[in-house]
C-alpha cells in the first residue's frame, strides 16, 4: 500500500527534479519501475504475458546489468526451442500454461475469461508482479501472424468483450493489466520497422475498435504502445493515436508503456503521449533529458506523464497483497476446464466422436500425442507446472478393454515410422491422429510460411484416412490452417494452443466426458490465397498496405460470396440445438438506447451441452458500403437434454454505428437495420428487424469539383444557385431557375458546369463562394463537419 492524496502526488512532481523524472518514465532493468527512494516512491515489478505469468528470477530478482539484460530478453523472444515439455525453462518460476489467446476465445465464454484473470492475478500476486503485460487483442487479419496464438479473433466485438472479463479479473485482483499492441500489430514481418497503412475507417472500426470496447468496460491501468508504425508513424511516437484517439476521445487516464525498446524517439514518444519508456535506456533517458533541457517536450507533459504514473504505483501498491499464495493446483484444474470450453469440433460425420468402445484398438498417431503442442514461443512463453499428456490422458479414459498404441513419426527412419503408423491405423478400430503446425514459425519474432501442418503430415494424413476411414484428427495450431484432407476423415478437433490442460481436456471430449462447445473466433480459408490481406502481405519496402479495408475476416467472405473451409463462429456440439421465439423490446432504437433481444434455445438432443449464440448486425439501407452482417452480441448457454431457455442479449445502439471518414464522425443510418440470430456467420437461425431513429446526417460537402446533382440533393443548395444567377447574371426568377435546370443535367464539375451554361467566364472563387455558404449553413467548417 502506498497511501499517497492525489495532492500529495502533484507535490512529489514538483518536488522531483529533470533527471528524477526521467528516472520515474524510463523504468529500471528489464521489469521493474524506477523507485524514489528521496521521495519515498516505491518502485514496482511487470512482467509477460498473456496468458500465464512468466517470472524469470535471474532477470527480475538478479543483477541490474544493461548487456545481459539484452541478451537474455532477446534469448526468449527470439528462441525456438523444440517444443519440449521440458524446454529450456531454467530461472522461470513454473506457473499455469492456460489455453493461449487464439484458443481461449474460442469459449466465447466472458465468465471463464474473467476466471482466468482471477488465476493470473493470484498467481502474480504469490510471485511478487504488480503488473501483467497482458492482454495481447490485435486483429487477426491474416492467419500467417506469428503473434496470432496469443491473440483473440478476427472481430473487434468479440476481442473486446473477452480482454474486458480478462482485465476485470486481473485488476480485482490487484493486479495491473496492459493492453496490446497498440495499435496494427498484426504480422512479425519486420516488426518494428513496418508500417501498416491501413484507411481510417478500417482503423476505427477494425483495429482500434476492440481496444476501444474493452478500455470502455474495463480501464486497463496501463496500454502497451506497438512495435511497428501506423500509417507511416511509429505507434510509440504517433500522437494522433496515443493522444487524439486513446485519451481525447476515448478518455484513457492510465498510462501508456512502450513494447520493450519500442521507441526510437523519445522526445517525440513523450509528446505523442507515450508515458513510461521500457526497459530503461540510457541513451534514451539521455536524449529525453535534452529535450526537457531545450524545451522540445514541454515540462507540462513531462509532468503530466509523471502524474500518471504515479497514479499507477498508487493503483498496483494498493492491489498488492504480499506473501499471497497461489494453489498451482487448483489452477490446473481451471486449465484443464477452459480447454475443454475452448477445443472446437469441426467435423463429426456419422458421429464417430464421442468414442464408444468397450473394446478393440485405439491407434494413436503423432509425436505430439506424447510431446504436446499447447503454447507458442515467445515473450508469453510459460514455465508449465503440470503438463497433461495426451496418450497418458487417452489410457486413462479409455475402457479398460481398449487397448491403446502409439505410433511416432519423428525417428531416424521417418519413412519407416509412417508405414508402421499406417499398418497400425489398419487394424485400429479407431485412429487418432495428432497433428500440429511447424514448430518454430509459431511465435513471436516470424511469422508462418504457409498453412500447412508440420512434416508432411498433410500428406500422411490422407494415406492413414485411406488405410482406416475412421480416423480423428487433432490440430494444434496457432490459428488457421488448411485442410487437403478434410473430405478423407470423418472428424476433426481444433485445440489451437490449449495449455497445459490439453491432453485432459481432447481425452474428455473424445470420450464424450465433455460435449465440446468451442467456436472458432476466426475464418478458416480454404487456401491461404482466399485470405483478404493475402495480397498486400507482408508489405514492401517499410510499407504494408491493408487493402481489404474493412473487409477483414468473414466480413470479406460474406461480401464476397465465398465459402470458406470453415466460416467465424462454427462449432460443432454431440447434441443439436434449435432457436426460436425471436423478440426485441423495441420497433425502434434511438442514440443512447440498448436494444435488448430475446430468443428461446432448445437442446433438442440427447446429451447436456452448451451453446454459444451469436447475434449479427445486418445494415440494410447503407450510405456507404456496410459488411453484410457484423458480430454485435454474444452468450453462452448450458443445456441439458429437452430443455429450453430464454435468452437475453443485449445491444446498445452506438454498435451499430459505422465511421464516416469524409464526416469524421460515427453515424446510423436511419430506417430499418436487419438483426440476425446465429449458431455461426453462415448459420443465421431467426431474423427480424428494428428501426435506427437518428437525426437527419449531415449531406455530403460540396467543392467546385462535385457533381452538381449532389448540389441538389443538398438543401438549400438549389435555392442558392438560382439566387446566384439572379444576381450574376442579371436573370429574372424563371430565367435563373431554368439555368439552374440545365445544370442539374450535367455530370462534370459544378464550377464547369456553371460557366458551360451561362456562357461567360466565371472565376472559380465565386463558385466557391456560393459553395462556401451552402456547406456553412449545413454544417461545414473547411473539411470537417461540426455536428
Ligand atoms: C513483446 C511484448 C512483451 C515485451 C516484454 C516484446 O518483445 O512484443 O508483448 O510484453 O516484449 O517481454
Amino acid at each position: 500500500m502506498w497511501d499517497v492524496t492525489d495532492a500529495e502526488l502533484l507535490a512529489i512532481v514538483a518536488e522531483m527534479t529533470n533527471a528524477e523524472k526521467v528516472d520515474l518514465l524510463s523504468g529500471n532493468g528489464l521489469w521493474k519501475s524506477a523507485p524514489n527512494y528521496r521521495l519515498n516512491v516505491p518502485e514496482f515489478v511487470m512482467t509477460d504475458g498473456t496468458y500465464g505469468v512468466r517470472y524469470q528470477s535471474d532477470l527480475i530478482d538478479g543483477v541490474n546489468d544493461d548487456r545481459a539484460n539484452l541478451e537474455q530478453f532477446l534469448a526468449v523472444v527470439n528462441r525456438r526451442t523444440e517444443h519440449t515439455i521440458e524446454g529450456d525453462f531454467s530461472g522461470t518460476s513454473p506457473a499455469t500454461c492456460f489455453p493461449n489467446g487464439s484458443s481461449f476465445a474460442c469459449s466465447w465464454d466472458v465468465d471463464l475469461a474473467l476466471q482466468l484473470g482471477t488465476a493470473l492475478a493470484a498467481e502474480c500476486q504469490a510471485l511478487g508482479v504488480n503488473l501483467l503485460l497482458g492482454p495481447g487483442i490485435n486483429i487477426r487479419r491474416m492467419p500467417l501472424g506469428g503473434r496470432g496464438y496469443e491473440y483473440y479473433s478476427e472481430d473487434p466485438v468479440l476481442t473486446g468483450d473477452i480482454a474486458a472479463a480478462v482485465i476485470l479479473g486481473l485488476q480485482g485482483g490487484g493486479v495491473g493489466a496492459s493492453l496490446k499492441h497498440f495499435a496494427c500489430n498484426n504480422s512479425e514481418v519486420q516488426r518494428t520497422t513496418m508500417s501498416s497503412d491501413v484507411d481510417e475507417r478500417a482503423l476505427r472500426e477494425i483495429y482500434l475498435a476492440g481496444f476501444e470496447r474493452a478500455i470502455r468496460k474495463s480501464n486497463p491501468w496501463t496500454v502497451m504502445s506497438s512495435y511497428n508504425r501506423l500509417n507511416g508513424v511509429q505507434a510509440a511516437e504517433n500522437r494522433w493515436l496515443l493522444t487524439t484517439v486513446l485519451r481525447d476521445e476515448w478518455q484513457y487516464d492510465g498510462v501508456v508503456v512502450s513494447d520493450w525498446h519500442g521507441i526510437k524517439d523519445r522526445a517525440a514518444a513523450a509528446n505523442a503521449g507515450n508515458d513510461l519508456d521500457m526497459p530503461a535506456s540510457k541513451s534514451r533517458k539521455k536524449q529525453l533529458l535534452a529535450a526537457i533541457g531545450n524545451g522540445a517536450v514541454p515540462l507540462a507533459t513531462i509532468d503530466q506523464s509523471c502524474l500518471r504514473m504515479l497514479q499507477l504505483v498508487r493503483r498496483v501498491k494498493a492491489g498488492e497483497r504480499r506473501g499471497a499464495t497461489c494453489d498451482l493446483r487448483d489452477n490446473h484444474t481451471l486449465a484443464r476446464q477452459m480447454a475443454a470450453e475452448s477445443i472446437v469440433l469441426l467435423k463429426n460425420e456419422s458421429r464417430v466422436l464421442p468414442l464408444k468402445m468397450a473394446a478393440g484398438r485405439i491407434a494413436v498417431i503423432g509425436d505430439t500425442a506424447i510431446d504436446p503442442i499447447f503454447q507458442g514461443w515467445g515473450c508469453a512463453t510459460t514455465h508449465p507446472s503440470i503438463v497433461d499428456i495426451p496418450l497418458e490422458e487417452i489410457r486413462a479414459f479409455a475402457a479398460p478393454g481398449v487397448e491403446i498404441q502409439h505410433f511416432p513419426l519423428s525417428g531416424e527412419d521417418r519413412t519407416k515410422l509412417a508405414d508402421a503408423a499406417i499398418a497400425g491405423a489398419a487394424s485400429a478400430e479407431v485412429v487418432l491422429f495428432f497433428a500440429n503446425t511447424e514448430n518454430g514459425y509459431d511465435g513471436e519474432g516470424s511469422d508462418r510460411i504457409h498453412l500447412g501442418l508440420a512434416d508432411g503430415q498433410d500428406a500422411l494424413i490422407a494415406r492413414i484416412a485411406a488405410a482406416n476411414p475412421r480416423t480423428i484428427v487433432i490440430v494444434a495450431s496457432p490459428d488457421a490452417v488448411e485442410m487437403p484432407w478434410l473430405a478423407e476423415v470423418p472428424s476433426v478437433l481444433a485445440t489451437f494452443f490449449a495449455g497445459q490442460g490439453m491432453g485432459h481436456a481432447v481425452a474428455s471430449i473424445l470420450f464424450g466426458r465433455t460435449n465440446p462447445s468451442g467456436k472458432l473466433t476466426v475464418t478458416f480459408p480454404m487456401r491461404l490465397q482466399d485470405v483478404p490481406a493475402y495480397l498486400h502481405y507482408p508489405g514492401e519496402n517499410d510499407r504494408h498496405a491493408y487493402s481489404e479495408g474493412i473487409y477483414v475476416g468473414y466480413r470479406y467472405y460474406d461480401r464476397r460470396e465465398l465459402s470458406p473451409l470453415f466460416p467465424f463462429g462454427y462449432g460443432l456440439s454431440f447434441t443439436e440445438f434449435c432457436y426460436s421465439n425471436l423478440e426485441l423490446d423495441r420497433v425502434a432504437l434511438k442514440d443512447g438506447e440498448t436494444l435488448t433481444v430475446t430468443f428461446s434455445v432448445t437442446n433438442t438432443g440427447r446429451m447436456a451441452g452448451k451453446e454459444i449464440c451469436q447475434i449479427y448486425g445486418r445494415p440494410m439501407k447503407t450510405r456507404l458500403h456496410r459488411p453484410v452482417r457484423e458480430l454485435k452480441g454474444f452468450t453462452k448457454v448450458e443445456l441439458n437434454p429437452g430443455e429450453t431457455k430464454r435468452v437475453s442479449i443485449q445491444i446498445e445502439a452506438r454498435d451499430l454505428r459505422y465511421f464516416d471518414p469524409e464526416l469524421g464522425q460515427w453515424l446510423t443510418d436511419t430506417g430499418a437495420y436487419g438483426i440476425d440470430v446465429g449458431a455461426s456467420s453462415r448459420d443465421i437461425r431467426l431474423s427480424t428487424e428494428v428501426t435506427c431513429d437518428t437525426p437527419q446526417l449531415a449531406p455530403r460537402r460540396l467543392t467546385l469539383e462535385t457533381q452538381p446533382f449532389l448540389l441538389f440533393e443538398t438543401p438549400g443548395g438549389r435555392e442558392k444557385l438560382a439566387a446566384f444567377f439572379r444576381d450574376r447574371l442579371s436573370l429574372d426568377d424563371v430565367g435563373a431557375d431554368r439555368l439552374v435546370d440545365y445544370c442539374s443535367e450535367s455530370f462534370v464539375g459544378i464550377h464547369s458546369t456553371i460557366e458551360w451554361f451561362a456562357g461567360e467566364t466565371i472565376a472559380a472563387s465565386e463558385v466557391q463562394a456560393v459553395i462556401d455558404d451552402i456547406n456553412e449553413a449545413n454544417g461545414w467548417t473547411s473539411t470537417r463537419h461540426v455536428a
